[in-house]
């Protein structure tokens, strides 16, 4: 026979994590540096477990919108075009916006969920879904 507190565990991890929500979404910055014609993030494997995404989907749409090859080196990412850093923060801000943000709630604590050939949004604070951009 199990007592109270034992129920109550058990009950209580069966419910989705609350982790992160009601914090303030807090975006990370990219520190980048330039060498020749290749422009670093030194901290893209920070940058992509702060947002909880896969840097491979992450690196895939800023090579896409920055309209460059990049591949993943470590922690680094490495981008074969001369960017300012400011371009590459402008092209994060909409990452967030389109493949973070609950469009619902507003709130980040959000995963990617694929199906067939859309992925969707999940909100694991309100359960919203919704279908967000194929990259
Ligand atoms: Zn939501």
């Amino acid at each position: 026979m199990e007592n109270y507190e034992e129920l109550l565990s058990r009950v209580y991890s069966k419910l989705p994590k609350k982790e992160g929500t009601g914090e303030r979404f807090v975006m990370p910055t990219v520190e980048t540096v330039t060498i020749g014609h290749q422009t670093i993030i030194k901290n893209f494997g920070e940058v992509a477990a702060a947002l909880r995404r896969d840097p491979k989907h992450l690196l895939k749409f800023l090579s896409k919108e920055l309209a460059t090859p990049a591949n993943i080196d470590g922690n680094r990412a490495l981008l074969q075009a001369k960017l300012p850093q400011r371009s590459i923060q402008t092209k994060l801000d909409v990452y967030v916006k389109e493949f973070i943000i609950c469009r619902e709630c507003k709130r980040p604590d959000t995963r990617l969920e694929k199906a067939e050939r859309i992925t969707i949004l999940v909100c694991e604070a309100c359960g919203a879904r919704s279908a967000v951009k194929q990259i």
